[in-house]
């Protein structure tokens, strides 16, 4: 096996392959994910701003449900919004996510979650840049990156 493959061998449900849809019971998901990765993912917690690894980052490559492995963004939509998490103005596909409407805190937002296993991702917002405009404002925790092969 791999050096790669190892590290993302996560748990039995983790994949970057498979996109069909994965429901879990919650007392499993707390049983594979790890602590902080399950309250994010499952119990809609935030991350504090600017304490992610991906807030600032800049490498080039994917961006994969930490979850459960399904591909979410590319780094080419990734850009600097200063607010302390990763943003993006794009998906990878349509069907990366799915958006819901969420109205906890006395606001109405836009929820993002994973379009394979439903984990909370961040939320979006309309102040992004061109093309899109829009702002995918994304939990660090929630994210596994994955640089481009180098011999492309
Ligand atoms: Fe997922």
């Amino acid at each position: 096996m791999s050096e790669q493959a190892e590290q993302h061998e996560k748990h039995a449900y983790y994949s970057r392959t498979d996109t069909n849809k994965l429901e879990l019971a919650d007392s499993v998901w707390k049983k594979i994910l790890p602590e902080d990765l399950y309250e994010v993912a499952r119990h809609a917690a935030t991350e504090r701003a600017f304490t992610g690894k991906y807030w600032d980052y800049e490498g080039n490559g994917t961006y994969y449900c930490a979850a459960c492995g399904h591909a979410l963004f590319k780094s080419d939509s990734k850009f600097a919004s200063g607010c302390g998490w990763p943003s993006f103005y794009e998906s990878i596909r349509e069907n990366s996510v799915r958006y819901t409407s969420d109205t906890s805190y006395g606001m109405i937002r836009t929820e993002v979650l994973c379009g394979r296993c439903n984990a909370h991702l961040g939320h979006i917002f309309d102040d992004g840049p061109a093309p899109t405009g829009k702002r995918f404002c994304m939990n660090s925790i929630s994210l596994d990156f994955e640089p481009e092969k180098q011999s492309r």
